[in-house]
């Protein structure tokens, strides 16, 4: 460990308290995306008292107010903006033994925003800024987990949002346009202290929407039509596709239905589902998606019923950019060892995050701090060890900002000029993710007896 890395150790140390503290209050204030207003304003509230000045989303003059800001600390020196990122939101996971009003921090979102106060603590610290070159941004992020999207669509036709990432709605913003270098690091349940990896799937996100024809289901059956029953033989259809997949796509599919909204002795009229197409380009979501759709659609004419399909741009594909996770990984090494430590430089996993989007346009990547225990989204998850994963990751993050920025910023410098973004601006990835936006009536039926479906 360096002299500078020391005193990074020593300056996290002395606030540490905050991180366990804050681990704990948003752990127990679990809010889902887009309605992050308690978790946000705690943290605005300790950033404003350690001195810093927020740039506020829901003080946009521009657009809705959503929850989130970021905070921006200058080393005085002219530099690269290096992007340290938290992420506010927890599930709707009522089962959750801990769960309030339904929700859980089940992907350990806390640890991550507990963290990213630690290391905004630490770097106002005496002589953390010293030898660097540029600015740190620390941004605490809305909406991560794609949820609630008949929530997000009404926030989208009110003018709220544009986007439902929360990422992708704070580039569209232009939160991101003076970044250079972003990173995230997130809970994991795996036994270790850091976990790299080489990237992930990015997604679709869709509702799906049968109509029939409300009835008596025990007098007249005959003058319903069951949209229930149209869903269901839509989705045996995406099923009896999944062996068309392959392997190179990473395709996921894993729809939910939403339940109906009457009573047993009545035909249901409606059936809602929610589902994302995952996979690991976006040309293969795209190919994939269109023939879930054209199944989903087949259910409906099956049993005549009307399909409402609404697809929405969900997230990237994470395409990690490789030279800066392996400085990560040089990072984690100095302050944990080599031997608690796993950087998989082949493993693409099959989950997605918006961290995607950012990685479309600028150096970014995601690690994994150990310390969580029980399943990613599961009841049994919580942030065992926060010592481990939210104080272990403000250092590394720290760590990290220092191998950046220290020499004239010379490493980011580096990275940022080595680095070839899969599109080659703003505009052109916006009008790449524009491909997966579409609301349409999928089946119309004609007097004729023609039946027209468009996916
Ligand atoms: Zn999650
Ligand atoms: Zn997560």
């Amino acid at each position: 460990m360096t002299e500078r890395e020391k005193l990074i150790v020593k300056n996290v140390d002395k606030v540490k308290q905050l991180i366990l503290d804050a681990e704990r209050w948003i752990w127990s204030h679990p809010e889902v995306g887009y309605t992050e207003w308690q978790t946000s304003g705690y943290l605005l509230e300790k950033f404003e008292a350690l001195g810093y000045e927020p740039v506020r989303a829901d003080r946009d003059p521009d657009h809705g107010k959503i929850p989130g800001f970021y905070a921006d600390i200058d080393t005085g020196r002219p530099g690269p903006c290096f992007c340290i990122m938290g992420e506010l939101d927890a599930l709707d996971i009522a089962n959750h033994p801990e769960s309030v009003n339904g929700m859980a921090h089940s992907c350990g979102h806390n640890g991550q925003t507990a963290a990213l106060l630690g290391a905004a603590a630490a770097l106002k610290e005496p002589g953390a800024l010293d030898g660097l070159s540029g600015k740190i941004r620390l941004m605490a992020v809305p909406a991560e987990e794609m949820i609630q999207l008949e929530f997000r669509e009404e926030l989208r036709k009110k003018g709220v949002i544009k986007y439902n990432g929360g990422k992708t709605e704070f580039i569209y913003r232009g939160y991101f346009d003076d970044v250079d270098i972003a990173v995230l690091v997130h809970a994991t349940s795996m036994d270790v202290d850091f976990y790299g990896f080489k990237g992930s799937n990015g997604c679709i996100a869709k509702v799906i929407t049968y109509k029939g024809k409300s009835s008596h289901a025990g007098g007249a059956p005959h003058l319903g039509i069951n949209a229930q029953y149209a869903a269901m033989l839509g989705l045996q259809a995406c099923n009896d596709l999944r062996e068309t997949l392959q392997e190179k796509d990473s395709i996921r599919f894993h729809p939910i239905m939403k339940g109906v909204n009457c009573a047993v002795n009545i035909i249901p009229d409606e059936m809602k589902l929610e589902s994302y197409v995952r996979g690991a380009t976006m040309e293969a979501m795209l190919r994939e998606n269109k023939k879930f759709n054209r199944a989903l659609a087949g259910g409906a004419v099956a049993m005549g019923a009307g399909l409402t399909l609404c697809d929405r741009p969900g997230y990237a594909p994470r395409n990690h950019c490789i030279p800066l996770v392996e400085e990560f990984e040089k990072a984690c090494t100095d302050l944990v060892g080599k031997d608690r430590i796993k950087f998989d430089y082949n493993a693409w996993l099959t989950s997605s995050s918006d961290v995607g989007d950012v990685t479309m346009l600028m150096p970014a990547c995601q690690i994994s701090a150990g310390g969580a225990c029980g399943k990613s989204h599961g009841i049994d998850f919580c942030i065992k060890d926060p010592e481990r994963m939210c104080v272990n990751s403000a250092k590394a993050q720290l760590f990290l900002a220092e191998r950046l920025l220290s020499d004239g910023a010379a490493k980011a410098k580096e990275i940022i000029a080595g680095y070839v973004p899969p599109y080659s601006s703003k505009e052109a990835y916006f009008e790449a993710i524009s491909q997966a936006d579409k609301l349409c009536e999928a089946v119309e039926y004609s007097e004729d007896g023609s039946i027209t479906v468009k996916v």
